[in-house]
């Protein structure tokens, strides 16, 4: 990787031997259901989260309104953080696509839904009313610093869920993050969710995809609607044979790519002018604030970051003088260093 491209986990790279299992995969027509490659990284992703079946999708929004038109017809509701990346940034698919209608509830610094919220989101019967019908988690909570969500408050929501008769899926676009964080396997985080889809093109390495898992009758009716979407692919074991090396290799590391970003948290509060608390540091993202007293501006300071020490940084959307940082496989800690060296460079 040419640049320390700190802006999101995104723009990692496919990995050497990622390149080689690409050029060298068994494919077939996966809409026929005839790619071995994609067929292998659908079972062995479902088997990793304790679910039946899995579906290779094209991106992780693929796989959340995927769920949401399997799980939901139109007029019918699903609760939603307002934090949440299916609520912020899908494009409005659910509903736009599948005539969804978004009930949103405040995301609580830990990352969770409070369950009273919860509770009094749930409709009635009343013909005034949408009918709900869902409920989604992310799982970790990005946009709120990459929280990752206990097994134990998961289940309560599962609980709440079974209760009233409703779907629950997980956005696990950083599910394994989540996991290497808490300690746990990732099918203890997701017991609960009828649905769970997870990212492989972040911190897992791979070039492009997601995989959506649930029941066997779920994903079934999940291909009629990935079909409907587009997302219906063919030789797809070209980048499924990606997507195994990030299952079965890549999610193993992700505790590197959190040290690194706890290295990263405590070298930038060491500096002055810049503001961050360390504490909220539990996987592998971090957000800072650029204080007045800084000798730059905003701007002054991600360009010459770039143009300096081609550290790219992104500014974090909706506020002037915050930064976002996420560490990823190509950020190591020599590149932690060069960070930390650099970023003092321009503040000094
Ligand atoms: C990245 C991400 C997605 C999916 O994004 P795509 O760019 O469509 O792959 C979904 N949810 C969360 C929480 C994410 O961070």
């Amino acid at each position: 990787m040419d640049f320390i491209d700190l802006r999101s986990d995104t723009v990692t790279w496919p990995t050497p031997e990622m390149r080689e299992a690409m050029a060298n995969a068994p494919v077939g027509d996966d809409v026929y259901g005839e790619d071995p490659t994609v067929n292998q990284l659908e079972a062995e992703s479902a088997a990793m989260l304790g679910k039946e079946a899995g579906l290779f999708v094209t991106s992780g929004t693929m796989g959340n309104v995927t769920a949401a038109l399997t799980h939901c017809g139109r007029g019918e509701e699903m609760i939603v953080g307002r934090e949440a990346h299916m609520f912020r940034y899908e494009a409005g698919s659910s509903a736009a696509l599948g005539g969804i209608h978004p009930h949103i509830i405040d995301v609580q610094p830990d990352g969770t839904l409070p369950l009273e919220a919860l509770r009094r989101a749930i409709r009635g019967d009343n013909e005034h009313f949408p009918r709900t019908k869902l409920i989604c988690l992310e799982n970790t909570q990005g946009t709120i610093g990459g929280i990752p969500i206990s097994a134990a408050y998961t289940v309560q929501v599962g609980e709440i869920a079974r209760e009233h008769g409703l779907r629950m899926h997980i956005d696990g676009a950083r599910i394994f993050n989540a996991a290497a964080a808490l300690g746990v396997p990732a099918r203890e985080l997701v017991a609960p969710a009828d649905s769970v889809s997870f990212c492989l093109s972040k911190g897992l390495c791979a070039p492009v995809g997601s995989v959506l898992v649930g029941s066997k009758a779920f994903i079934h009716e999940a291909r009629r609607i990935r079909k409907s979407l587009g997302g219906g692919m063919r030789q797809a074991g070209i980048l499924a044979a990606a997507g195994l090396i990030a299952v079965r290799k890549m999610t193993t590391r992700l505790h590197e790519d959190h040290a690194n970003a706890c290295r990263l948290a405590e070298g930038l509060a060491a500096i002055p002018h810049l503001n961050i608390d360390v504490s909220r540091v539990q996987t592998n993202m971090l957000f800072f604030d650029l204080e007045e007293s800084a000798p730059v501006s905003p701007a002054a300071f991600s360009q010459r970051l770039k143009e300096e020490a081609r550290v790219v940084i992104g500014p974090y959307p909706g506020y002037t003088r915050r930064f976002r940082m996420v560490t990823h496989y190509w950020i190591t800690p020599e590149r932690v260093e060069q960070t930390l060296e650099a970023v003092r460079r321009v503040l000094a």
